[in-house]
């Protein structure tokens, strides 16, 4: 599965907290993110990820566009829903893309975690 981290600046730890407790369902899958979250998760975890630019420079409508090619088959991403962001629309542009085409997204840890214990389960079919 193609796997998608982005994490708001407020939840980049626990987005790293994340990647560590689940490093192993994780590592099994073709992971990417957006720059900054990316580069955090691999240096704490060890990950392979495929890094797109920064969340404000673009790199949620990358992703963004990955999923509308079909391209990614589950989103984490963990925002911060009490602080403004300088790219609101994109982030909603994601957000509604994945309800589109109909691809799991986690906003909050909570969630998160359900969807990768099903993955580890196996219980998870695209
Ligand atoms: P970042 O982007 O991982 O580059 O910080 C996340 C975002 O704010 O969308």
């Amino acid at each position: 599965m193609k796997i998608a981290l982005i994490a708001h600046d407020k939840k980049k730890d626990a987005m790293i907290e994340l990647a560590i407790r689940y490093r192993d369902v994780l590592s099994q899958h073709e992971l990417c993110a957006t720059g900054t979250t990316g580069t955090l998760v691999m240096g704490e975890t060890g990950l392979r990820i495929t890094r797109m630019k920064s969340g404000p420079l673009g790199g949620d409508q990358q992703i963004g566009s990955m999923i509308a090619e079909g391209n990614l088959d589950l989103v984490v991403f963990l925002r911060d829903p009490l602080t403004a962001q300088p790219h609101e629309p994109d982030v909603s542009a994601l957000l509604r893309l994945c309800d589109v085409q109909n691809i799991p997204l986690a906003t909050n840890v909570q969630s998160a975690k359900i969807m990768l214990e099903c993955l580890r389960d196996g219980g998870f079919e695209k």
